[in-house]
């Protein structure tokens, strides 16, 4: 048993779809998961969708019409029968979405978010599905809320490791040993009141490195736009390197640092299981790629992880009292209250201050909430810098012409809040 991903770049046109198409009838039409996100940038289409609707009480019908334009032009070009049941399908969804949309609106926002994208994935999951039956790779869609099972933490389902392991082997086993190719979702689950709910952006990595670990698998393969894990990302740096092989043990501090490569949630379950994860091309697939797995080599190169867009908030008890362990477990539950993931923290005398990604919707509530205790201040937008394997050379480098607000440094690893 192995386990695909194909993110949303794979797939985010005509000719993509048929380039993943030829992947799978060639080395991944045995005994294989594919597990495939939205196409192109169709998440943060509904997430706009979701924000006009719900947040800005605005009619969002004309985004609407785009997300579908944009799908109804990818099936034109696959299909030339347009009679194809894909067709209907794709009107099916979109029905459901206005369905999501037309949902009387409740106070719960992160609810409504998840029954609007997570149908992202079950529009491009119909579409590759029908695609590989109309190019004769069988294929069987499965609906993955049915497989892997959250808590309704909506846009950060817990999942339920024995009940999806359950529902995993009660649904597939007879296609396992039929050998039939499973086309499935990435980024969702379904609650046991069967209401979507999604894993965190970027989440489908993890969905595929979940069902690795219920099926055993012998491997996953991520499928990329970039040859592998690159030491820096080619969007902000120059001359960047691959790197051959990761332990665990890196993969998991690259990716908490924030490398996008691969969603942080993916290693443990890899790593309990002593699965190897392969990183791969989609252009260029017989490419060795990069794989990770467990080993004694730690990776000595330079590393460079870069955030914009990143808020840097400072809490402050209101009466000059120190920053004590009573302070520190009220800020942190309010954190975990609003899935406010800290991406660096530092610590003074009378002052807590945090760096994190600027969402929104997320950072309003807790800021508001933690006035009402704390004297809160905050700087936006901030940039976060994460070095691993640095040196002094390269620190003064990366910060020349910039303003270094918090830095901070252990052995291995450097980090600083930058602002231009
Ligand atoms: N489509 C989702 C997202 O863009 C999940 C994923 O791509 O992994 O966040
Ligand atoms: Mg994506």
């Amino acid at each position: 048993m192995q386990v695909f991903k194909f993110g949303g770049a794979s797939v985010k046109d005509a000719s993509s779809v048929k380039n993943v198409g030829e992947i799978i009838k060639n080395v991944g039409n045995k005994k294989t998961i594919v597990v495939i996100s939205a196409m192109g940038k169709t998440t943060n289409k509904l997430e706009e969708i979701v924000k006009t609707y719900f947040y800005k009480n605005e009619d969002a019908s004309s985004l609407i019409n785009e997300l579908k334009d944009f799908h109804l032009k990818i099936i034109n070009e696959l299909f030339e029968d347009k009679n194809h049941i894909v067709f209907s399908e794709l009107e099916n969804v979109f029905t459901e979405i206005e369905w999501a949309i037309e949902d009387e609106k409740t106070e719960n926002y992160n609810y409504h978010y998840d029954q609007v994208v997570g149908l992202g994935e079950i529009l491009a999951t119909k579409i590759v599905h029908a695609y590989l039956n109309y190019v004769d790779v069988n294929s069987k869609w499965v609906d993955a809320r049915g497989l892997i099972q959250t808590d309704n933490s909506y846009r950060e389902g817990k999942v339920d490791y024995a009940l999806s392991e359950n529902l995993i082997k009660t649904q597939l086993n007879s296609d396992f040993e039929s050998n039939t190719l499973i086309i499935t979702q990435g980024f969702i689950g379904g609650t046991s009141e069967n209401y979507t709910t999604t894993l965190g952006r970027e989440g489908s990595d993890y969905t595929a490195a979940l069902l690795a670990y219920f099926t055993n698998a012998e491997r996953v393969i991520i499928w990329k736009d970039v040859s592998g894990v690159l030491n820096a990302d080619p969007k902000y740096f120059k001359n960047t390197k691959k790197i051959d092989e990761l332990t665990y043990h890196d993969a998991i501090e690259l990716t908490y640092y924030g490398a996008s490569v691969i969603h942080p949630k993916t290693i443990k379950p890899l790593q309990n299981k002593n699965i190897p994860l392969y990183v791969k091309s989609f252009l260029n697939p017989s490419e060795e790629g990069t794989v990770i797995r467990d080993s004694e080599k730690r990776v000595d190169v330079t590393s460079y992880i870069f955030k914009e867009n990143q808020i840097l908030i400072s809490i402050q008890p209101k009466d000059f009292s120190f920053i004590a362990e009573d302070n520190l477990s009220e800020i942190f539950k309010t954190f975990s209250k609003y899935n406010a993931h800290a991406n660096m923290i530092q610590n003074s005398a009378i002052s807590f201050s945090v760096c994190l990604d600027f969402d929104e919707i997320k950072i309003t509530p807790l800021v508001t909430e933690l006035q009402n205790l704390f004297k809160v201040l905050y700087n936006h937008p901030v940039q976060l810098m994460t070095i691993r394997n640095y040196n002094d050379d390269i620190v003064s480098k990366l910060s020349e012409g910039k303003t270094i607000i918090i830095e901070q440094r252990t052995r291995n690893t450097h980090q600083m809040v930058l602002t231009e």
